[in-house]
């Protein structure tokens, strides 16, 4: 069983290519984000207890996160995996691999979206006049990749020590572009 991780700084187009590999290949698939902004619209209390956080641009705990990821995970074992979003921390990272280990799902692999700072602004100032996301504004997008900066691109260096790191260019060229160099990757894995 696979065990993709797509991984870049926020506006990296994960939730893009996703949508779009999805069409092509059967991933259980999950956004963390996705999931807490599905929790804040409904009003739980899950939701309630991440909404500021999330627009202060900074993290939701491990454990939080973690324990709606093992679920997922166990719920669709037996499938190939696609997490989104997911581990931003090298905290996540170990407690995924311990979750895969247990479950015998093999290692995971993780195929990074490379953009530039500067371009990643623009693509999220964008998208905030579009999809009015309120995380989406100057301030906390910077907040956004200094968390990034801080406490994700460790996770990178996690991988690549481990083995199984992919960068791709996620900058040049449209969206059904890129996904094919992503599928190209994904149909090697
Ligand atoms: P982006 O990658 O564009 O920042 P996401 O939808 O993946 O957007 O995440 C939005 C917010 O949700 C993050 O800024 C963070 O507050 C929270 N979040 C999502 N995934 C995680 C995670 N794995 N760990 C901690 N917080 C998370």
């Amino acid at each position: 069983m696979r065990n993709i991780i797509l991984f870049g700084a926020p506006g990296a187009g994960k939730g893009t290519q996703s949508a779009i590999i999805r069409e092509k290949f059967d991933f259980a698939y999950i956004s963390t984000g996705e999931i807490l902004r599905s929790e804040i619209k409904n009003g739980t209390q899950l939701g309630k207890q991440a909404e500021e956080i999330i627009n202060r641009g900074e993290l939701v705990s491990d454990s939080i996160i973690v324990g709606m990821i093992q679920s997922f995970i166990e719920k669709n074992n037996g499938k190939d995996l696609l997490l989104d979003g997911f581990p931003r921390t090298v905290k996540q990272a170990e407690a995924l691999d311990g979750i895969l280990k247990e479950l015998n799902r093999g290692e995971a692999k993780v195929v990074e979206l490379a953009v530039d700072k500067d371009v990643l602004m623009q693509r999220l100032l964008k998208r905030a006049e579009i999809e009015g996301r309120k995380d989406d504004n100057e301030q906390t997008i910077r907040e956004r990749f200094n968390q990034y900066d801080k406490k994700t691109a460790a996770v990178a260096d996690y991988y690549k020590q481990k083995g199984g790191y992919i960068s791709i260019d996620g900058q040049n060229g449209t969206p059904e572009q890129i996904s094919v160099k992503l599928i190209e990757v994904l149909e090697k894995l």
